[in-house]
């Protein structure tokens, strides 16, 4: 299951999410679900704890 790295949701085969490899390692994927986008949530990258999305 796949799940939004700033909420937890559950963002199966939702419209609009998005996925991409964390922007300081590349080691971890990132999933931000559409309401997290809309509101700028932060995301912790797991592997080398990068804080995002700035
Ligand atoms: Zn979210
Ligand atoms: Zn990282």
């Amino acid at each position: 299951m796949e799940q939004c790295s700033s909420c937890k949701a559950n963002i199966a085969n939702k419209p609009g999410t998005v996925t991409f490899a964390c922007p300081q390692c590349g080691k971890t994927t990132i999933i931000r679900c559409p309401n997290c986008r809309k509101t700028a949530a932060k995301y912790i990258c797991s592997e080398c704890g990068f804080e995002g999305p700035n």
